[in-house]
């Protein structure tokens, strides 16, 4: 089989929800001169292996030599044209953000997922040790900045545990983000993933945490009905579209940078009255695209799919909140690494490809 069919067929099977939400996530193949990334804010489960971007390697080299300026904006733009310096004529879109990270491992198959059941250790207050007690062959990298930041974090993480091992990790835990599997063979990459959810799901077992969230029944259509119509005057916009669904206990800060980019960090906890969306709007300087009161959790949106991926977001952070409690409790996101993912254009690039 070809080296993107393979890729192709291992992003669909990782491009579920059990595994990513949204565009989140992505994938990657190379060759020695060659790497195929998926392009940035697409969706695992729809990629064609036509639509992988291809990158010039040894172009890329020059990322990792570049001395980066020290304001962050200058930062990003420099990393920016440097990845489309490498950008072979190919495929379609801009290379995910993450694509100086995949092409950082040796392996020829990189697959990087967002799973509750992972961020569930990745989130928790003592997710770090125990990481290291039931994935000791594992490498964890303490919360870093996406795009540049992290992927210069990554290359020397996995030079120092390399000199440490004699190999590059396969396994690599990035704290409040996800994980990321890389191997040679494509059966490599599912057995390590079937042996991460399984040790995984015994942790949560043997703690007595569900891994499922307990959510009230369904709101009935005619209070949906009200609740929006609230929210379009509250939000001055008529067109605004909600998704619906029964009460749930949500999470109360960031928790991943997937969760900020579909769903943003704080949500309306309470009914959208015209006061309470001024009210938050001024405190949070955006307006909720999460408002959950009464008999029902609402994502909000600009357009149905919009508002589906925000209510689909903050039920994924619900989740993770409560599997983060068999590892010590949840650990939000500092208000730096929330602020760096609010500023930063690339998350909103990704955002918008959403339609
Ligand atoms: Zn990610």
């Amino acid at each position: 089989m070809e080296l993107l069919d393979v890729i192709t067929e291992l992003s669909h099977e990782f491009g579920t929800a059990e595994y990513v939400r949204g565009g989140g996530g992505n994938t990657s193949v190379k060759t020695d001169s060659t790497l195929w990334v998926k392009p940035s804010g697409t969706t695992l489960a729809d990629l064609k292996p036509s639509d992988f971007v291809a990158l010039d390697r040894s172009k890329l080299g020059a990322l990792y030599r570049a001395e980066p300026p020290a304001d962050a904006a200058e930062r990003e733009a420099m990393v920016k044209e440097l990845m489309a310096q490498a950008v072979l004529p190919s495929g379609s879109g801009r290379p995910s953000v993450e694509a100086p990270l995949h092409d950082s491992l040796s392996a020829r198959y990189v697959v990087h997922t967002h799973p509750a059941l992972v961020n569930g250790m990745t989130c928790g207050k003592e997710g770090k040790a125990a990481c290291r007690r039931c994935f000791p062959q594992s490498l964890w990298l303490d919360y870093v900045d996406p795009g540049y930041t992290l992927c210069m974090a990554v290359r020397k993480a996995v030079a120092d545990y390399k000199a440490d091992f004699g190999r590059e990790p396969a396994l690599i835990f990035l704290k409040n983000h996800g994980v990321f599997v890389a191997a040679d063979e494509a059966d490599e990459i599912r057995k390590l993933y079937i042996g991460l959810m399984t040790t995984l799901q015994r942790h949560y077992a043997g703690r007595s945490i569900s891994c499922k969230l307990p959510v009230g029944p369904a709101p009935d259509a005619t209070e949906v009905a009200a609740a929006r119509e609230m929210i379009r005057q509250a939000f001055e916009d008529p067109t605004v579209r909600v998704a619906a669904s029964g009460p749930f206990e949500l999470p109360q800060g960031p928790i991943s940078p997937d969760h900020l980019v579909y769903a943003k960090s704080f949500y309306l906890t309470e009914k959208p009255t015209v006061e309470a969306v001024a009210t938050f709007r001024e405190k949070h300087g955006y307006l909720p695209q999460v408002v959950a009161f009464g008999p029902m959790a609402l994502g909000v949106g600009p357009t149905p799919k919009k508002a589906e991926l925000a209510l689909e977001l903050a039920t994924d952070g619900a989740i993770v909140k409560q599997l983060a409690e068999a590892f010590g409790g949840i650990d939000y996101m500092t208000d730096a690494a929330r602020e760096f993912i609010e500023n930063w254009e690339v998350e909103s690039y990704r955002s918008g490809q959403i339609k």
